[in-house]
């Protein structure tokens, strides 16, 4: 059992009201232990520390902070087989998946350890001759930094690296189903050495620790990874309150596949892209759009790699894909597939949860053919181990379906003609387009945000540190005094 505390001004200390989470390992139902609870008194704290030390802080020079940095990398490298193995059990991702995630994150302290030194700001050409203006970088203050479950420690890495080398103080909520990877991140934040109250971390649910986050008048600024519903609720709270917000808010993934795409590299691609981690990615293939003269294939290819899937224990090296996190998504994955077989949707394998596995959450990989724009699953995200099908006649009609969301985070075209793939890439209303890639590719230095409602803002490498910043301009006169 581990239990796990809340990390305020540099020190471990349980929440005022002594309350508890308890931590449930969607691989077995059983308990991995409990998490302190914080009440808004806590966050209150928490932020009241972040603000403290921000104001040293922000003076750090910049090769301090990445030295620091890179302890942390280290730091994590050391205990990247431990941390990948407690992914598995705390979010049900396959081992191998666990340790990409987590020597990705080593890669991101080391890089913005790099970028942080190489941030560079402009002289700007003023129009009086007596005048010489540049521009400064600065942190926004302290962050508020708000992360889900899918990535526990993809997610919280990739924007915690990056606020610390741009030099804020945070105040960061884990998600309340993987509080303790959370609370593994702050560890090695602690051991690295960040003075007192540059790093902080609170625990509890959205509705009451996050809230009192996103109501602070002391957070200047939130970084949220979430559901297109939370960060509406957070924006309201942070519009009251003047807050930059960096938002990421999942997408409905479509994948267009043309008739003179490589089949095999087209079903590879829908294949990782729908299955990869369950399906709970926000970067998933959600809408698959197959040229009509191609279709039968498709579908056929596809299902051939479904039913190759290992479903079951994620510690197990051949294992592809591990349970869901909880009820309340599979429940959600039920309802998006039986409202497509009641329209008409063909389930061509899966469909449902197996059976004989600790906990009702192994959920299998579903291929539905007949699927249409207006069913559930092609109009919500459903973030589960589903592929849903849609044959088209054209490439606008793919795009017109693909482009008919209030999403618009990721999306992948598969073509053998540049003219075409490029027609798709300049029309299609996604923050990224992949080109004969999966819609699951990832590469944390590339700018990353969505279009529509998918997000606010772009992080990844360079574009995290500044978009985490604020520039200042300095106008100086020449002439002597
Ligand atoms: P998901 O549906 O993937 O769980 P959510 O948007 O509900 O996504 O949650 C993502 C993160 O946002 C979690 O850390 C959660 O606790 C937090 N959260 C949920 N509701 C709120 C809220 N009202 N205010 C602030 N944070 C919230």
């Amino acid at each position: 059992m581990q239990n796990s505390k809340l990390f305020i001004n540099g020190k471990w200390v349980e929440a005022q009201h002594k309350e508890y989470m308890n931590v449930i390992s969607p691989v077995s139902g059983k308990s991995l232990g409990k998490v302190s609870k914080a009440a808004a008194a806590d966050v209150k704290k928490a932020v009241e520390a972040a603000k403290m030390a921000e104001e040293k802080w922000r003076f750090s020079h910049h090769t301090e902070r990445s030295k620091l940095l890179y302890k942390v990398a280290k730091i994590m490298e050391d205990r990247l087989e431990e941390f990948a193995r407690h992914v598995c059990l705390e979010q049900g991702k396959p081992i191998s998946d666990a340790r990409i995630e987590i020597q990705g994150c080593v890669d991101y302290f080391k890089g913005t350890a790099e970028d942080i030194k190489r941030l560079e700001t402009a002289v700007i050409p003023s129009v009086d001759p007596n005048k010489r203006v540049f521009t400064m970088r600065e942190p926004l203050g302290v962050f508020g930094v708000i992360t889900p479950w899918n990535f526990p420690f993809d997610i919280p890495c990739f924007i915690l690296s990056s606020a610390l080398a741009a030099g804020n103080s945070v105040v960061f909520k884990p998600a309340e189903q993987t509080p303790l990877c959370g609370a593994k991140i702050v560890e090695c934040l602690d051991q690295a050495g960040f003075p007192p109250g540059v790093v902080n971390l609170v625990q509890g649910p959205g509705e009451t620790t996050g809230e009192a986050m996103s109501s602070s008048e002391d957070i200047d600024a939130i970084a949220f990874t979430g559901s297109i519903e939370t960060g509406r609720k957070i924006a309201a709270n942070a519009g009251s309150t003047i807050k930059t917000l960096l938002f990421e808010l999942g997408g409905n993934g479509p994948i267009m596949i043309l008739d003179d795409a490589n089949l095999a590299k087209a079903i590879e691609g829908v294949s990782i892209s729908c299955f990869m981690n369950s399906g709970q990615v926000c970067n998933s293939g959600e809408r698959i759009l197959v040229a009509e003269s191609i279709h039968d294939r498709l579908v056929k290819g596809v299902t051939e790699s479904a039913s190759k899937l290992k479903l079951g224990n994620p510690l197990q090296e051949d294992t592809n894909m591990g349970p869901l996190i909880d009820e309340s998504l599979a429940q959600k994955v039920d309802k998006h597939i039986s409202d497509a077989k009641r329209l008409g949707a063909k389930v061509e394998f899966g469909g449902k949860r197996a059976k004989g596995f600790p906990t009702d959450l192994y959920y299998m990989p579903t291929i539905l053919s007949n699927v249409t724009p207006r069913m559930l699953i092609s109009r919500e995200e459903t973030f589960g181990p589903v592929c849903p099908i849609l044959k088209c006649c054209s490439v606008d009609e793919m795009l017109k379906i693909a482009n008919s969301t209030e999403y618009g985070l990721m999306s992948s075209v598969y073509c053998s003609n540049m003219r075409d793939a490029f027609y798709v890439a300049e029309r299609i209303k996604t923050g990224t387009v992949a080109i004969n890639t999966p819609s699951i590719y990832w590469e944390g230095r590339l700018p990353w945000g969505g279009m529509n409602k998918s997000g606010i803002g772009r992080q990844g490498g360079i574009y995290s540190l500044l978009a985490m910043t604020q520039l200042k301009t300095v106008i100086m006169d020449v002439t002597s005094s």
